[in-house]
């Protein structure tokens, strides 16, 4: 891969050299690039973005790992992360964020600030561009209902525009990041005044929901397939068809929420695939439902 290393630490990236991207995950599973790129700020983002487009260098952006299934074998693109996009201020109901700070943490700083509508993200993984690119939602909230605006990065173009919320194309966990080769950079979010005490209990109580239900304490990439339509429990379906504690290899079909896939301890890209062929070829069977996986996968 041709990378010219001396002008992108000149630009101001830390690089870390075949580095493999199991490290980077929330599954703990993915196989070793050539590059991973961590570049400071945002203009350094941009640069950076700019100098690897104009090589035609193939590329892939992370943000917390929280959303992804990667192969284990060796990766032929580079990853750049926006690990250090954390600016953020508030002004008034008004908040504006770069897209690498954690959404829990957002959510977080909402709620310092007395502002609502950010509680349903404070136990989700990732940062705020994930959240973006997936349209991230729980108990009844979504990113898209307190997005005003993104700033995005055109790929084709090579510059930024602002998208205000109609051009983002929000749905069930989609947005316009899956058609169009954008990239998020910053956004602005759109709270409401509430008493810190009121917002801070929603949260406690969210997280507490979260821990009795979901499988944290092993690896995961999350709920691992998207709800075919509404009422359509996914979770709940494959308990029904005794499917809970299944396993390939280290892949399991959680004991506590079978709409997860946890990593026991050593589980490879292949057998969470299978095991997910496995679960899909049974619901199709016994429900007629076409199941599709959630996590993007790397190849
Ligand atoms: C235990 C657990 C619980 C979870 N619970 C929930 C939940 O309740 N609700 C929910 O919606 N999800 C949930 N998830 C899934 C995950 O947390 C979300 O999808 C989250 O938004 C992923 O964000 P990320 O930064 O980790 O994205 P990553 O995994 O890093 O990336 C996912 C995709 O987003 C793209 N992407 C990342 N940043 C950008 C950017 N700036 N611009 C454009 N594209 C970008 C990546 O290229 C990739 O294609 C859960 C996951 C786990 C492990």
């Amino acid at each position: 891969m041709n990378l010219d290393l001396k002008y992108l630490y000149s630009l101001g990236n830390n690089i870390l050299i075949n580095e493999p991207m199991k490290k980077h995950t929330t599954f703990k599973i993915g196989g070793i690039v050539p590059y991973y790129i961590i570049p400071k700020t945002k203009n350094i983002f941009i640069n950076t973005l700019n100098y690897i487009i104009e090589k035609n260098i193939n590329f892939k952006i992370i943000g917390g790992g929280a959303n992804l299934l990667i192969n284990d074998s060796t990766l032929n693109f580079i990853v750049l992360s926006t690990e250090y996009l954390t600016g953020y201020s508030v002004k008034e109901n008004i908040l504006y964020s770069e897209v690498g700070i954690p959404i829990s943490r957002l959510s977080y700083i909402a709620m310092e600030n007395s502002l609502s509508g950010l509680e349903f993200a404070s136990g989700i993984p990732g940062t705020l561009g994930g959240a973006l690119f997936m349209n991230a939602g729980a108990y009844g909230g979504q990113i898209s209902d307190v997005i005003l605006n993104v700033e995005v990065y055109d790929t084709k173009e090579k510059k930024t525009h602002i998208l205000e919320k109609d051009l983002l194309n929000f749905n069930y966990r989609k947005s316009i990041f899956h058609e169009r080769k954008y990239i998020a950079l910053s956004a602005y979010i759109k709270l409401n005044k509430k008493d810190k005490k009121e917002i801070e209990n929603k949260m406690k109580d969210l997280s507490i929901k979260r821990w009795e239900k979901q499988p944290l304490e092993y690896p995961s990439a999350g709920s691992f397939f998207k709800r075919p339509r509404p009422n359509f429990y996914v979770g709940t379906t494959i308990e029904k068809l005794g499917l809970k504690g299944y396993s390939i290899g280290d892949a399991e079909i959680s004991n506590k929420h079978a709409g997860f896939i946890i990593n026991k301890g050593n589980a490879k890209f292949e057998d969470v695939i299978k095991l997910s062929e496995y679960v899909k070829k049974i619901v199709k069977e016994s429900y007629g439902e076409d199941l599709e996986i959630e996590p993007e996968i790397w190849w």
